[in-house]
Order: C-alpha cells, then sequence, then structure tokens
C-alpha cells in the first residue's frame, strides 16, 4: 500500500508578505553565481579543444611504422600498402561493441592468399561512444579521435568509411600524437575550469 504524505504549505508571516522574503533568499544565491567565473563556452562562437582521450568521432590508425608487435605478425597475412587503414578485420570491435549491428566490416582473400579489408563502415548514429571497440583492438587500429562536430542534415551522412577514417587516423596522430594520453588537457586548464580537485 502507498502511503501518501501531506506537506503543509508554509504560512508566511505579515513581514515575509511584504518584504518577499524568500525572493530574497533566492536572488542572494542568484548574485553570488553572477560574479563568479564562468565555466561555460558560447559555442559554437567559442569551442574548446578537448583532452586526447576525448571520445570524439571514430578514426583508423595507417600503417605507419608505429604498430604494434601484434601486427607485425598479423601483417603478414594481410595486403595492407603504407599509410593504409593496419584493420586486419578480426571483427574484435564488433564482437565488444553493445550494438555490433553498427559495423559493416567486409574483407577479401586476394589470389596471392592474403586478406584485404574492403569494407569498414560505421553508422555513428548507433554508436554509444563507450570506447569498448577501441580497448578491443589488437593492433591499436580504431581510434576515438577529438573531432566531435557530427551533426548532419542526413542519416547517411553519419555513417563512416574506411578510407575517410584513415585519414582521421593519420590527422590525429599528426596534430596531438606527441601528447601525453590523458583526460585533461593540463593541470592548468582544468584547475581554470573546475578549481582544484582532491583525488581521493
Ligand atoms: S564506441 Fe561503443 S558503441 Fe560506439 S562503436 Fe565503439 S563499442 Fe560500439
Ligand atoms: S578490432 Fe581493429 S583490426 Fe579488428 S576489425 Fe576492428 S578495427 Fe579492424
Amino acid at each position: 500500500m502507498v502511503k501518501v504524505r501531506y506537506v503543509e504549505r508554509p504560512t508566511l508571516s505579515t513581514v515575509e508578505k511584504i518584504f518577499f522574503i524568500d525572493f530574497v533568499y533566492g536572488l542572494k544565491t542568484t548574485i553570488r553565481n553572477f560574479f563568479r567565473k564562468t565555466i561555460t563556452t558560447i559555442y559554437p562562437k567559442e569551442k574548446l579543444v578537448p583532452p586526447k582521450r576525448f571520445r570524439g568521432t571514430h578514426a583508423h590508425r595507417a600503417k605507419d611504422g608505429n604498430e604494434p608487435p601484434s601486427f607485425v605478425v598479423l601483417a603478414k597475412f594481410m595486403e595492407i600498402h603504407d599509410y593504409e587503414s593496419r584493420c586486419v578485420a578480426c571483427y574484435m570491435c564488433q564482437q565488444a561493441c553493445p550494438m555490433p549491428t553498427l559495423f559493416k566490416i567486409e574483407a577479401e582473400q586476394l589470389p596471392n592468399g592474403k586478406k584485404r579489408v574492403t569494407t569498414f563502415d560505421m553508422n555513428l548514429l548507433n554508436c554509444l561512444y563507450c570506447g569498448l571497440c577501441v580497448d578491443a583492438c589488437p593492433v591499436d587500429c580504431i581510434i576515438m579521435t577529438d573531432e566531435f562536430e557530427n551533426a548532419g542534415e542526413r542519416r547517411n551522412q553519419c555513417v563512416i568509411h574506411k578510407d575517410d577514417m584513415t585519414e582521421r587516423g593519420i590527422s590525429f596522430d599528426r596534430r596531438r600524437g606527441n601528447e601525453p594520453d590523458r583526460i585533461w588537457i593540463d593541470d592548468k586548464a582544468r584547475e581554470k575550469l573546475w578549481g582544484q580537485i582532491e583525488w581521493t
């Protein structure tokens, strides 16, 4: 049985009624915050640069000589040229994804016995931006970048393809590859926005 509790509306004294005491109390909070530092930005006029580990639009890292040892082993079975996507079509990203149907990954076998990725599409309309696909990739191919302006007028504009993803990955590594891998841009930027944070 649901118990309903009635709360009596407080009766205001004559002074409270005349001088709007509650209103003044509310205004006190407004005025206090009015003089505080603004932490919001006027988007899109002002844009913050997201930290390197921001979970934005996906990209593919290219075969550029910085691959992990796992890629060196798998690459023997793949037809991948320099500065092409280093995807080996293992489907681990799709397996890890809570919405696996957003991926369309296809590969073909060439006459020389090697495999080549022909399609790698992602429908970002279904993406949760959770990053599980990134963690699952054994060759450090799929990454998430600092790009976040994905709005489009048509649904198919939200489907990204292998070649665009590779270009995005190359651009991201050129722009931000040397930055430390961190959640915040730097401590000063973080403190400016949020003040001192005590980690417990
Ligand atoms: S970020 Fe999450 S939801 Fe989006 S593709 Fe990767 S695993 Fe799937
Ligand atoms: S996990 Fe990496 S290598 Fe495997 S299909 Fe996905 S992007 Fe390609």
